[in-house]
């Protein structure tokens, strides 16, 4: 019997990317329900799969802030259960805090967090009820961050992107919570951290628009170190960035897995802040080698 996988976001990037792998997978051992918020955008993951795919994968409208919409897609279900649920939809937010409208933050909660948390809750009981699943949920390493002695990381801020770096916090949190009770019914929850991604994510970001609402005049200064991060970052996404199919690649490790771990880490090389492992608890060490490394070329601009 067929697996039955549920993804979210899968109009493109991550999402699409596993849909089209799980679906396209020579053991045809996946059924894919493939979600999306806008069915219009269908056609890059169509042109993906080009008709192969008829019997493993259906594309089901879902938007993750709309519980209507979760619950309705539930309902398309044939098998009416699901085996493994992937909560991949996210967007990201960037630019000074406080040039950052109420409605900008609230919308980025809605969909990172409670997006994420509504769909969890409507796949859960049915998950429960059989005794067996997968939650696997697309995280975040900001920075990476070992906090404790056996080296694991752990995902760390990173500037301008405070609200973001909170919501993907969030999101740990649900996780290991979760972690540990759906223990009790053979429900497995991973975390898939990812660093930069070559994906629809830079473009689809939010920034402050001139004349949001909340929109403040940022100081010379912020703006200074704002500018030098976007540097920072589009270097990052140019040396280091992966490709969502390697991304996806980490999901399978994961679902295969006899007994997955919490936390998968897509790209173990991520930033010589590896070194960081070893630094002190109270994070100053973090703190201080992230701030260098981001902001080293403005720092050099003004003595
Ligand atoms: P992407 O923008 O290509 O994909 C995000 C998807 O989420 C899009 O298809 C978008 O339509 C969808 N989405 C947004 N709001 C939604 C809603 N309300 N309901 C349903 N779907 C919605 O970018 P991506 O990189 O593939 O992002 C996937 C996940 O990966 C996100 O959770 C993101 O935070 C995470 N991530 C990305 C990167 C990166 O560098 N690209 C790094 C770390 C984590």
């Amino acid at each position: 019997e067929r697996a039955v996988v549920l993804i979210t976001g899968c109009s493109s990037g991550i999402g699409l990317s596993l849909a089209v792998r799980l679906a396209s997978d020579p053991s045809r051992a996946y059924k894919v329900y493939a979600t999306m918020r806008n069915l219009a955008k269908k056609e890059r993951l169509m042109e993906c799969v080009k008709g192969s795919c008829k019997d493993t994968m259906d594309v089901l409208q879902m938007d993750v802030t709309d519980q209507q919409s979760i619950l309705e897609a539930r309902d398309m279900i044939k098998e009416k259960r699901v085996d493994i649920l992937v909560c991949n939809a996210g967007v990201g937010l960037i630019g000074p805090l406080e040039a950052q409208s109420l409605e900008a933050m609230r919308q980025i909660l809605e969909v990172n967090v409670l997006g994420t948390i509504r769909t969890i809750q409507a796949f859960l009981p049915g998950m429960k009820a059989q005794r067996s699943g997968r939650v696997l949920v697309t995280g975040s390493v900001g920075g990476l961050q070992g906090d404790d002695p056996s080296g694991q990381l752990t995902p760390a801020g990173l500037p301008f992107n405070e609200v973001y770096c909170a919501s993907k916090f969030a999101v740990e949190g649900v996780c290991e919570s979760l972690a540990i009770l759906l223990q009790h019914f053979n429900i497995h929850v991973s975390l898939i951290e990812c660093g930069p991604v070559n994906t629809n994510f830079l473009a689809n970001l939010r920034r402050p628009e001139p004349g949001e609402a909340a929109l403040v005049q940022v100081d010379p200064r912020t703006q200074g170190l704002y500018d030098a991060y976007i540097r920072h970052c589009s270097s990052m996404f140019q040396d280091a960035a992966q490709e969502a199919e390697d991304i996806a690649e980490v999901f399978v490790e994961a679902i295969r897995s006899q007994s997955p771990a919490l936390r998968y880490y897509t790209h173990s090389a991520l930033l010589p802040l590896t070194t960081l492992k070893l630094a002190a608890r109270d994070s100053s060490q973090y703190i201080k080698t992230m701030s260098h490394f981001i902001f080293s070329s403005h720092k050099a601009e003004e003595p």
